[in-house]
């Protein structure tokens, strides 16, 4: 009899589990309270990537002039809602309709579990019991909130009520300077808002490279954006058409929206994990060994909800991972997830990208490493896009040559950084990617020069 495998959460985590598993010769159920695709798909990701794709098309217009053309653009609210909302349904249709093609079946409703093997999902026609061999929890995580902030989906802001905008805000005050902030920060600039960033650090983006983030400061200032470092939020009130942030060193920010982008909490309340024994942490992630087994061996836990890295692509290749061990495939060939070798991109202007191991880690752990980095400014493709800001940066092992990390800011960092994630993968030298022949002119130059 086929392996009958459920899942509850639709996300990237649950759908890419759910293709893979029923490729494989599954009994698939997905369980999903939403749209398939997941709140990537829905709310994070991918509307906030149209933003910013919007938002750098505007600035491109800005920057025609520098390349003989006369360009004027002006943005349509609208029709940007419009598109996001194409976008995003047809991702969600793509999905779906792939899945019913593979025969997985497909509940609408809420799922938790009612005992090791049994999921319950409560639908508008009721509760069903569906009985599985394995089980995985997919069920994603929502912006953490501060108890003292009261959210009123109008101008006290968290990121997902804050796009598709009904209107881009006049003076947008952004709480949090990690990825997702930033982030909020370029797309709203480059929309037209003025935006002042609380920084509760001395640098934004504090887990990365401090050179990649003095880029990123750099070009914000050039903007107009203010920021505001040393300083935590630890109040926010509406004060008519005005939003005011209060800090803790008693400085004030004032705007006419705020939006909080202080991380994520995970979607494991109600999932019915106690009557399975399955162990939730003291924060709410639901942990998984490194074949993403909970202490329950037959009950997995993928994607935001694991704790692991929040990032889609990391969602989506744990649910690849786990469906192939549900189905018996790890006797072959198997490479286990290697957590620190994941690439992660930050979709600001200029794109920032990196993988491996970071640099201020490395010498603090004093670790040996080779560094070599190459500024965009001498790449003629660079030149030639009128865009030189940036640069690459290369990490390897002196002793081997094996390349063990980088970054890259500047044009097309996100897509630039796969070859290095490549090459970190599968612990290739910096000879291998020097000797490569590569397009002239190209971005990627860059890389065989660092590399050099
Ligand atoms: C603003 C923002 C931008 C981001 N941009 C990127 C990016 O550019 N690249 C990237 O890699 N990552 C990005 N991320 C992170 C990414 O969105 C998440 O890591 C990813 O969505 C996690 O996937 P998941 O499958 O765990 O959960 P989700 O995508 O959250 O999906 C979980 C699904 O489970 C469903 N669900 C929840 N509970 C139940 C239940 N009880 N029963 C049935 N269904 C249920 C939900 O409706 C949802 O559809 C971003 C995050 C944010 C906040």
């Amino acid at each position: 009899m086929a392996v009958r495998f459920v899942i509850i959460g639709g996300g990237p985590a649950g759908n890419t589990a759910a293709t893979v598993a029923a490729s494989l010769g599954a009994h698939v159920t997905l369980v999903e309270r939403d749209l398939i695709g997941g709140a990537a798909h829905l709310r994070d990701c991918i509307p906030s990537k149209a933003m910013v794709a919007t938002g750098n098309e505007l600035t491109e217009l800005g920057r025609a002039r520098g390349m003989g053309l006369e360009a004027h653009g002006s943005l349509d609210v609208h029709a940007l809602r419009v598109r996001i909302a194409s976008i995003e349904r047809q991702l969600c249709d793509d999905l779906t309709g792939l899945l019913e093609s593979q025969g997985v079946r497909l509940i609408r409703g809420t799922g938790r579990l009612a005992g090791p093997h049994t999921v319950v999902a409560t639908t508008d026609a009721g509760d069903e019991e569906i009985e599985a061999d394995a089980i995985l929890l997919a069920t994603g995580s929502r912006p953490r909130i501060p108890g003292w902030a009261a959210l009123d989906g109008e101008r006290v802001l968290d990121t997902r009520s804050a796009y598709p905008p009904p209107e881009i805000p006049e003076h947008l005050v952004v709480i949090g300077s990690g990825v997702t902030g930033v982030e909020f920060t370029h797309m709203f600039s480059a929309l037209g808002s003025q935006v002042t960033l609380i920084v509760s650090r001395q640098q934004v983006l504090p887990y990365k490279d401090p050179e990649v983030a003095a880029v990123l400061e750099e070009e914000f200032l050039r903007r107009g954006v203010k920021l505001l470092k040393g300083a935590r939020a630890i109040g926010v009130d509406r004060d008519g058409d005005k939003v005011v942030v209060s800090c803790d060193d008693g400085r004030r920010a004032e705007g006419s929206h705020a939006v909080f982008a202080i991380g994520f909490v995970p979607n494991s309340e109600g999932l019915g994990c106690e009557a399975a024994g399955v162990h939730v942490d003291e924060r709410g992630f639901v942990p998984g060994n490194r074949h993403c087994q909970t202490n329950v061996p037959h009950i997995y836990s993928a994607g935001d909800l694991s704790g692991r890295l929040p990032l889609s692509s990391v969602a989506a290749m744990q649910g690849r991972k786990i469906a192939e061990h549900v189905m018996g495939l790890t006797a072959r060939e198997h490479r286990h997830l290697d957590y620190d070798k994941a690439a992660s991109a930050i979709f600001t202007d200029p794109e920032i990208a990196d993988v491996g191991v970071a640099e201020a880690e490395a010498f603090a752990a004093g670790r040996k490493l080779r560094v070599t980095k190459v500024p965009f400014s001498a790449n003629p493709k660079a030149l030639i896009n009128g865009d030189t800001r940036g640069f690459v940066k290369i990490l390897s092992d002196p002793a081997t040559g094996v390349v063990l990390g980088g970054s890259i800011v500047g044009r097309n960092a996100a897509e630039l950084i796969s070859v290095i994630a490549v090459a970190v993968t599968n612990n290739l030298k910096v000879t291998d990617i020097v000797d490569s022949l590569l397009v002239h002119p190209a971005l990627a130059e860059s890389l065989a020069e660092a590399a050099y």
